[in-house]
């Protein structure tokens, strides 16, 4: 699989998903936003429609003698119609009332005015559609007008067509629509802009980690490759001289169990780490006494410690019991444990101690031992880093055992930090939550 087509073809795609979500979010947000301009814009002409329909329908004044209403049958005493709430007269003087006899023709021409008639109506025809409800109608393609028509209460055959001109309207609309539309090319070409970065963003963590995996299988191999090819050396050595006695190749034979050692140590802490790369593994907690726990996990050591002429010494003050997984606790003490053991040399000494500030439980692991470079304090929980690659290799080592302990610290919520002790040697700083 090339790398760059698979990254370049996943970039294009996270691309189009976040392009395509942009977009229907911004048209769906436009077309929640223009309806409901236009509902509100046309809401009062329509009530007004309605109520004069409605004034028709339960025959209002005029309507009874087969004339349009001309007035609120609702009058009061004076003749004028009730004022609606906020003082506003009852109906809107912006309604025209166009009567259509059974022919098709408009029969109050005089009420609705000879001028209104010829610009607008002349060349109107009756359209069946508006009857019961209300629609747009548009006259010479310039005047635009809300209607409804309804049957005339006493002359079947006849209707008469309720007219509000919402020109206005129509133009804010349409003032609206061209400002949405120029925002939506606006919005859609930074959206383009916007999706590419956010892309390229996204891909960052998932090419880092391809490198990483990438990186970590060529050192995987190579570490296996090494005992191995000493192995199948010693094993043909010894094929080629098959009168030799297992006695006389003995120091062969020693070698080859050294470095199957060496490979199934390897083999494991890469299981360890292909594990917690897929979170597969799930810790088994318990509760410990942390002080009597590091004492048991230290006392073989203090015993090697001392074979080998190194002083250790443990200070266990934490007084603590904490939750944690005993299995995965042992293994990164033993990881530190022995890499204090590898690094110290004669009459170096090694300290443990346990401790709690703010809140915090503290193990400090330290050693008096060669220290590490300032380069190499950075790079030191990275897989297979080595400061000393032949030394490291020497005393076992393959670099993995710091990135399983910082593996398990993380597991447990916590941090390990890697510190200078002074004058000389290493402190690896535990921190976890109480
Ligand atoms: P290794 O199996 O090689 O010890 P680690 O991951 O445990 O792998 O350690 C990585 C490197 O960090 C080692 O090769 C060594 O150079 C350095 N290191 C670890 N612990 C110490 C220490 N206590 N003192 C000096 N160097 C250390």
């Amino acid at each position: 699989m090339n790398k760059n087509k698979v990254i370049r073809s996943q970039q294009l795609r996270f691309m189009v998903y976040t392009l395509i979500a942009f977009t229907l979010l911004f048209g769906i947000f436009g077309t929640i936003i223009f309806s409901q301009i236009k509902t509100t814009l046309y809401a009062k002409t329509d009530t007004d429609l309605n109520g004069y329909k409605m004034m028709i329908e339960s025959g209002g004044r005029g309507a009874e003698n087969g004339t349009v209403p001309d007035k609120n049958p609702f009058t009061d005493k004076n003749g004028f119609p009730p004022p609606e709430k906020g003082g506003r007269p009852g109906f809107n003087p912006r309604v025209i009332p166009i009567q259509w006899n059974k022919s098709g023709e408009i029969i109050n021409i005089q009420q609705i005015g000879f001028i209104n008639y010829e610009n607008y109506f002349s060349s109107l025809k009756f359209d069946p559609s508006t009857v019961g409800v209300i629609s747009n109608m548009n006259i010479n393609g310039t005047y635009h007008f809300r209607t409804i028509s309804v049957p005339h209460p006493s002359e079947t055959g006849s209707y008469i067509q309720l007219m509000v001109n919402v020109d206005s309207e129509q133009n804010l609309i349409d003032n609206f629509k061209r400002i949405i539309i120029i925002c939506s090319i606006i919005f859609i070409l930074l959206s383009i802009s916007a999706s590419f970065i956010l892309s390229r963003k996204m891909m960052k963590p998932i090419i880092r980690s391809w490198d990483k995996q990438v990186e970590f299988v060529e050192n995987a191999s190579h570490e296996l490759r090494t005992p191995l090819t000493i192995i199948q050396n010693k094993l043909e050595l010894m094929q080629t001289t098959p009168e030799k006695r297992i006695m006389d190749t003995f120091e062969n034979i020693a070698l080859s169990l050294s470095e199957t050692r060496r490979l199934s140590r390897l083999t494991t802490d890469l299981l360890t780490l292909a594990r917690a790369d897929s979170t597969e593994t799930q810790l088994e907690k318990q509760t410990i006494d942390l002080d009597e726990f590091v004492h048991k996990v230290c006392s073989p050591y203090a015993e090697i410690a001392e074979l080998s002429e190194k002083h250790m010494w443990l200070k266990l003050h934490s007084k603590i019991r904490l939750e944690a997984d005993p299995a995965r606790l042992h293994q990164l003490l033993v990881i530190l444990l022995d890499n204090a053991l590898k690094y110290t040399g004669e009459h170096d000494s090694i300290g443990i101690s346990t401790y709690v500030k703010e809140n915090k439980v503290y193990i400090e692991v330290s050693d008096t031992g060669i220290g590490i470079s300032e380069e190499g304090l950075s790079r030191i929980f990275d897989r297979f880093y080595r400061e000393d690659q032949a030394r490291s290799r020497e005393s076992g080592g393959s670099g993995l055992g710091l990135s399983i302990a910082q593996w398990i610290v993380d597991s447990h919520h916590g941090s390990i930090q890697a510190l200078h002790n002074q004058p000389k040697g290493m402190i690896f700083r535990i921190r976890l939550p109480k």
